[in-house]
């Protein structure tokens, strides 16, 4: 049995969620509302740093 009380009264929060680059937590945006699922990453940024490194780590492999 584990009460929580701090979470609480706190009805009207947005969902949030971990950058899967940064780990920072991004809030919901009015933009996102139609793809929020498919959200991981912060910032175009952070998008293209992970895919970069995901580049450079040879997942997806690249046949060129
Ligand atoms: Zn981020």
């Amino acid at each position: 049995m584990t009460a929580r009380p701090d979470f609480r009264g706190n009805k009207q929060s947005l969902p949030s969620k971990p950058c899967q680059h940064c780990g920072r937590p991004m809030s919901w945006r009015k933009r996102w509302a139609r793809s929020w699922d498919e959200v991981r990453y912060c910032s175009d940024r952070c998008r293209a740093e992970a895919a970069a490194q995901r580049r450079s780590a040879g997942i997806g492999g690249t046949m060129s």
